[in-house]
């Protein structure tokens, strides 16, 4: 079975936010809610000059979610391709998720008083399509989909990333 990821290459973001626009755009999360965020620090000192640096912070879809463990109605379950899923019509607010998630990839909605995470744009991927943020979007070229079968990961197989034009995705 196909275990889809995002693979993210933080030393390449510059901190443009277009991910975060595909996000909202796609997903339409709430004022205030991230469903992936690009992350600042800095200025500090860079090989010697300085710059800021940026980290892109989404759900991992781990290998054996404590988000998942930790929710008592069970919104939170793993798909045999590895994309972690919330269903936050099940979801009653009790922020366990939020605790649980070591790397604060859970947001909550302060007006619908549910959790909300990435769910890696299932929607799109069960129609053949890549996630929003990863779909030749991010004008760095750092983020990408896919799983070691298909090899969408020219990064981890060449150990640089591909240009754009070259995702199999
Ligand atoms: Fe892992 Fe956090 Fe994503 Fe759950 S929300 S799968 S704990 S990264």
């Amino acid at each position: 079975m196909i275990k889809f990821s995002l693979t993210i290459d933080n030393h390449l973001c510059w901190g443009c936010k277009t991910c975060e626009v595909a996000c909202k755009q796609e997903n339409r999360a709430a004022v205030g809610v991230k469903l992936i965020s690009v992350q600042e620090k800095g200025p500090g000192w860079v090989d010697g000059k300085l710059d800021f640096v940026f980290h892109v912070s989404v759900c991992r879809h781990c290998d054996d979610p404590p988000c998942a463990e930790a929710c008592p109605e069970e919104a939170i379950g793993k798909r045999e391709d590895g994309i972690v899923i919330m269903d936050d019509n099940l979801c009653t607010g009790c922020q366990a998720c939020i605790e649980a998630c070591p790397y604060d990839a859970i947001e909550f909605d302060e007006d619908k008083t549910v959790a909300q995470k990435c769910n890696l744009c299932y929607h799109r991927v069960d129609q053949g399509l890549v996630p929003a943020c990863a779909d030749n979007i991010c004008p760095a070229h750092c983020i990408y989909f896919g799983s070691s079968e298909t090899k969408l990961f020219p990064r981890l197989r060449s150990g640089k990333v591909a240009p754009a034009g070259q995702q199999a995705c």
